[in-house]
Order: C-alpha cells, then structure tokens, then sequence
C-alpha cells in the first residue's frame, strides 16, 4: 500500500516536472489555433489577424485550422478533446455562450472541458440583402419579408453561429418565419449573397463591411446599440424601431483543460501583445470591430463573460424552443 502511494506520488511529483519543463521552454513548435468555421469569414480573418501578432510574440508561427461545421460545435469539441500541453487551441465567439441551450448532446462542456486564454475583440453584425432584393430600408425590408413570409432564404452558419442566432432573434421580433440555408461559416453564405443564390444574411462586420462599402449588397441595420465608426451611414436595428436588439459577437480564445497554467499565462501575454499591437487595432477598428483591453483579455476576463452570456442566452433559446441534436 505505502509503496503503492509512493509510486503515485512520485509519478505525480514527475508529471509536474515534466509539465514546468515544458512550460518553461514553451513553445518549441508551431501551435495549431483551430477555427470552428470556414476560411476567408469573419472568424477567420479575426484569428488569423490575431495569430499573426502572437506569432511574432512567441516566435513560433501560429497556424490556422479551420475545423467547420455544426455552428462551431465540432471546431470547439476537438479542443475539448485535444492534448493539453498548448499547442492545439480554440478561437470560437459567442457560440460557445450559445451551444449549451442549442444542442441537447453537445460532446463538450464550455465551463468545465477549457483553460481560458482571454477575450480578443467584439464585431457587432449586420443584416445584408443581395444586391437586387427590392427593398432599400429596413422599414421595406420588414415588409417584404411578411409579405414573403416563409419563402426568402436566410444563410447562416448552421445552428450555433452567430448568424443562426441573429436570425433567430430577428424573426421572433419580427414575428415572420424565413427558409434557412446552413452553410461551413458565413465566408461561403456571402460568396452565395454576392452570386443572388440567397436571399439575405446576418453577418459580423469583419466579413461585410468591404462589401457594403462596394455596395455590392444592400444593408438594412447594425445589430449594436450604438453605429459603428466605419460605417457611420447604417443605422441601428434599435434606431428603426427593434427596441432592445442588441446582438455583439465577442471572440474569445480557449485551451483544452489540462493545460499547465504557465503555459496559459504566456499565451494571454501572447494575445495582449497581438491586440496592442497598433497594425491589429487598426485593421479590426477598420472592419468596425473594437480589441479589448488586457482585463478582458484574460482568463478570468474570458471565464466571466463566458458564464454572463450562458445565463443571458440560455432562457431567451429556450423561450425560442430551437434545438439540436
Ligand atoms: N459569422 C459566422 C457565424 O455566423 C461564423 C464564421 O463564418 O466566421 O457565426
């Protein structure tokens, strides 16, 4: 027994060691930061901006993997199962927040199976018509979609995005009902936007604003209480009469659990670099999304929100009675 004891204690005590060592030298090779969507959309161009700038402050390249589908879920769930000895980690936004009330078998658990990292920007979206929709206002807009009712079709980023959230409040303020069309990330439902394939699109700002400014789509509203610097022409959802709509999609970066705490600690320094770097700033501020600051750019800064916006989202998805399985 005592020797049993003293073999688990001294493969313990080694572990640690091993586990400090490793931490010290940390990192010794490319570090994978899995993106839940598709490449060249909103997601992606935030984590690849940001793995960029943690690059050049771990002298190690981060590369981007875009593991897709099921709104995020399975992207996040190969963290959750991934070694945690930090060279696999997660950058996922406000679906983690929403995924536990949307899937009644989600295969990960967003407050227990993750070491947070910290938060790295908030995107408001915006809500797109393809170029030839007839209407030009929201307040058209509205109306064209009731007169529709059923018929147009809504891309988004399959049950868990951002997209699919948005467009689930939207039709419950509404009170109209749309055709939906899951796509791998909104990077591919604007390629069908743009093409006239769909009807409209809600969508984070990192994706859309380059098109709005072509005005290769129309644009009815920002999701965000206040508008944005870079599109200072589109109003507010709130502005044209949806009182209390507010939907900001924050991103946020995560390890599997189990990783050593040393090695958490550099990679939040690692992200507080990348966002204070000014070339980040300006092309998020660009894009109209804001980088936030250190105290949220950090393990706790990340967990709290986490956990606020689980108990913000959980009763409004249940009152919706969407679901996946
Ligand atoms: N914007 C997408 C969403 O709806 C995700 C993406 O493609 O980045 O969540």
């Amino acid at each position: 027994m005592a020797s049993r004891i003293m073999k688990s204690f001294v493969a313990a005590a080694l572990a640690a060691f091993v586990g400090a060592a490793g931490a010290q030298d940390y990192p010794t090779k490319p570090i994978v930061m899995v993106v839940p969507f598709a490449a060249g959309g909103p997601t992606d161009i935030v984590g690849r901006t940001v793995a960029d700038g943690m690059s050049k402050a771990l002298k190690r390249q981060v590369i981007i993997d875009n593991t897709v589908g099921a709104g995020g879920t399975i992207g996040a769930n190969k963290v959750a199962k991934a070694k945690p000895d930090g060279y696999t980690i997660l950058l996922h936004h406000i679906g983690m927040a929403t995924a536990p009330a949307l899937y009644r078998n989600l295969a990960f658990n967003p407050l227990t199976d993750f070491e947070y990292i910290g938060e790295v920007a908030d995107v408001p979206m915006t809500v797109l018509g393809k170029k030839n929709l007839p209407p030009d206002n929201f307040k058209d807009f509205v109306a064209y979609l009731k007169a529709n009712k059923g018929k147009m079709t809504y891309g988004n980023a399959g049950i868990g995005a951002a997209s699919h959230l948005c467009g689930l409040l939207l039709m419950s303020a509404l009170e109209t009902d749309v055709q939906t069309v899951a796509y791998k990330g909104t990077g591919p439902a604007m390629t069908d936007l743009l093409g006239g394939q769909i009807d409209f699109l809600c969508d984070q700002t990192t994706n859309t604003t380059g098109y709005i400014t072509a005005k290769s789509v129309k644009v009815y509203g920002i999701t965000s209480a206040k508008r944005v610097s870079s599109l200072p022409d589109v109003p507010t959802l709130q502005e044209q009469g949806l009182k209390g709509f507010e939907v900001v999609v924050w991103q946020g970066m995560y390890a599997p659990k189990g990783t050593p705490k040393a090695i958490t600690d550099k990679l939040t320094a690692a992200l507080r670099s990348a966002i204070d770097q000014q070339a980040f700033k300006d092309s998020m501020t660009k894009l109209g999304a804001s980088p936030v600051g250190h105290d949220k750019a950090s393990a706790e800064g990340l967990r709290n929100h986490l956990k606020a916006e689980i108990d913000r989202w959980t009763p409004i998805i249940k009152k919706a009675g969407v679901y996946a399985d």
